[in-house]
């Protein structure tokens, strides 16, 4: 990407779009296109049509989607797979027609089976059943990686699929009932800080494994993944064979118990933890291999403490407490 390309980040007002924006800002790209959701509703075929025609960007960042935890994904699958089908089917369908140079299309990790070999490689994807507190999503994000593979075999695109970790940083997502586990813990911990209670109740057993990376880390990833030359990009489009997508990941893990209790420490709450084991514990591990990435030439910076730190100070700033 030169300097003045027309770039379109679509979903800039989430967490891993507006990192991508800050990125690209940082780096000195000053055409960006960037659409509200109620400016540009991505579900809407017609609409998305116009824009491409009037903005004709050349790059695609397709960081929009519906995301959520463990119980969001479990109690609004019909959300989960209608959202997210129509808004990749609309922006990959346009792209193709408009003429856009390189998109890239971000997932999750969720799209591997439950049960996969650890750490995940990117050929396990379709080797076994889904996790299902979350297929629905999973099958959309599965769908939106063929599309590309199709459009690139079909069409010459230049397509690539990317699959995040769980990541975490500013502007997640901090509802105690639609978040991810780690923004969850930080308003939880801090929550019963404020309050003076004496515990905070962590979901399932705390025996789960995940990994975790920084959304600016995933950003920088992006950028060096829509900056990589033809010949390394066309290993990656794979129009012939699977995977042809990559993950991105710290290739750490951590149990959902260890976790808390770093939270709880950054947070500096004294209480105790209680395990509810009525709540779901998900997948058992989830843990991303990153050899090919790695390979490609870039790996994480920001470790975790260091990274649910900042993360923390950033939430104090914006709710003003
Ligand atoms: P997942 O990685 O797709 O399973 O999604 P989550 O980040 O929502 O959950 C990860 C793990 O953290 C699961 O085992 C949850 O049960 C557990 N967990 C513990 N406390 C919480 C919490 O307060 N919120 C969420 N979302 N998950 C929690």
């Amino acid at each position: 990407m030169d300097k003045p390309a027309r770039i379109y980040v679509a979903g800039h007002r989430g967490l891993v779009g507006s990192a991508i924006e800050r990125k690209l800002r940082g780096d000195g790209f000053t055409n960006l296109i960037l659409r509200t959701s109620s400016e540009l509703d991505l579900r809407d075929q017609s609409a998305v049509a116009r824009f491409f025609e009037e903005e004709r960007p050349e790059y695609v960042f397709l960081a929009a989607a519906r995301v959520g935890g463990i119980v969001a994904n479990n109690s609004y699958p019909a959300e989960f797979i209608y959202d997210n089908l129509m808004i990749q089917t609309n922006v990959i369908h346009q792209a193709w027609k408009s003429g856009v140079r390189k998109l890239l299309f971000l997932g999750s990790t969720c799209i591997y089976p439950k049960l996969a070999p650890q750490p995940i490689k990117e050929e396990y994807l379709l080797t076994g059943p889904l996790e299902p507190t979350n297929d629905a999503y999973a099958v959309a994000k599965i769908a939106g990686i063929t599309m590309c593979r199709s459009y690139n075999r079909q069409y010459g695109t230049t397509f690539i699929s990317a699959m995040p970790t769980n990541l975490y940083g500013p502007h997640d997502n901090f509802d105690l009932e639609t978040s991810h586990v780690l923004p969850a813990l930080l308003r939880k911990f801090h929550d019963a800080k404020v309050a003076g209670a004496d515990r905070v109740v962590v979901w399932g057993s705390g025996s789960p494994l995940r990994e975790f990376v920084h959304v600016d880390d995933v950003a920088d990833a992006c950028v060096f993944l829509m900056n990589l030359p033809p010949d390394t990009t066309t290993s990656l489009l794979a129009p012939h064979s699977s995977p042809g997508f990559v993950n991105i990941g710290s290739g750490e893990e951590i149990s959902i118990k260890e976790l808390a209790l770093l939270i709880r420490e950054i947070v500096g709450f004294e209480g105790e933890l209680v395990f509810d084991t009525g709540k779901p514990d998900g997948t058992p591990r989830k843990l991303s291999d990153v050899s090919r990435l790695h390979g490609l030439g870039w790996r994480h910076r920001l470790g975790l403490k260091e990274g649910i730190r900042t993360t923390y100070e950033w939430y104090l700033q914006e709710e003003g407490r």
